[in-house]
């Protein structure tokens, strides 16, 4: 009696069980339906916020972030190279949420509204230092372009320089550009050959040295000038003085000439390096002899009014790779 009463309630167990597990299956599979209905119709919806402050809803927050990370990375189309941005949104998603309406470019304006932009532009410089700003490369090309078919004389000093900044220079046309760059190449007089230096150049070239005065006195003849005593142009600067007035060498060198002839009389001729000489003449005495390695500021002769001269003076010569310049360059 008893053995059937608990056969029966194992029985009684048995079906409420499967029961039981029917419905949690029925139950388990419509949740999975609502859920597969909310992923497959439902687009997440996201608040945005800018420094906690909200600014608007986007459904596309990968679109819109990817917007923003390109305006930081490469800018715009107004000229902004790259830019930092003062603080980034946050997205916070919104579930089931009725009747907003999204507005990404409106977030896109304020998120980018407040930041540093930074612009890129060309600037054309001349011996390094900025001459001119334009905005775009092809036109700084075409700057340096016109000028070497000007055969303009600085143009191997020109450069193309890439620049980034918060605020946009003064830009430049391309033809004032040229205008204020060109620089005409300056006249090259040939003369009859004498002792060295056959060129006398009206312009200035750097030596990469700098001179001291070789002596005290006043300045007679300038460069270039032509006077009754010379059938040409002069090679050097005069500077008269009295006779046996030290002469000093203008830099460090080596005394590669230190003689007579009938012209400059007792004179020397010092090599300073890279092709850079001085030559001092009509001298009264000469101190030094070829080899001799001079410092700068060494008296290395005295004044006096040998050779073509007509009266006690210095004649002063600075040439490099045998063309000669105007001492008043760099001395005086
Ligand atoms: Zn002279």
């Amino acid at each position: 009696m008893m053995g059937v009463f608990i056969i029966n309630i194992f029985k009684r167990l048995a079906m409420v069980m499967r029961l039981s597990v029917k419905f949690i299956v029925i139950v388990v599979v419509s949740i999975l339906l609502i859920i597969s209905a909310i992923v497959l119709f439902y687009k997440p919806t996201y608040a945005v916020y800018l420094n906690d402050e909200l600014i608007g809803y986007t459904s596309d927050k990968s679109g819109l972030q990817a917007k923003i990370n390109t305006y930081m990375e490469s800018g715009d189309s107004d000229g902004v190279a790259f830019a930092q941005i003062d603080s980034v949104p946050e997205y916070e998603l919104c579930l089931l949420k009725k009747g907003i309406v999204t507005n990404e470019d409106e977030i896109y304006a304020k998120v980018t509204e407040n930041g540093t932009k930074y612009y890129k532009y060309y600037a054309i410089t001349d011996d390094k230092k900025e001459k001119y700003y334009l905005e775009n490369f092809k036109d700084a090309e075409k700057v340096i372009q016109e000028l070497k078919e000007k055969d303009s004389n600085n143009q191997s000093d020109l450069a193309i320089v890439e620049k980034y900044d918060t605020k946009t220079k003064k830009f430049t046309s391309v033809e004032k550009c040229v205008a204020g760059l060109y620089e005409e190449k300056p006249q090259v007089i040939t003369y009859a050959s004498t002792s060295y230096g056959d060129t006398v150049s009206s312009g200035y070239t750097d030596l990469g040295i700098s001179f001291v005065t070789p002596t005290t006195g006043i300045i007679t003849s300038r460069f270039g000038s032509r006077e009754s005593i010379r059938s040409s142009g002069h090679r050097g600067i005069d500077i008269a003085g009295s006779t046996g007035t030290p002469i000093k060498a203008v830099a460090a060198g080596t005394v590669v000439t230190s003689t007579y002839n009938s012209s400059y009389g007792y004179y020397i001729r010092i090599s300073h390096g890279n092709g850079v000489e001085t030559l001092y003449a009509h001298c009264s005495q000469l101190l030094v002899s070829v080899g001799d390695t001079v410092s700068q500021g060494q008296v290395i002769a005295k004044m006096g009014s040998t050779g073509n001269s007509t009266g006690p003076h210095l004649h002063l010569e600075v040439s490099k790779n045998g063309v000669l310049y105007n001492p008043q360059n760099y001395v005086y």
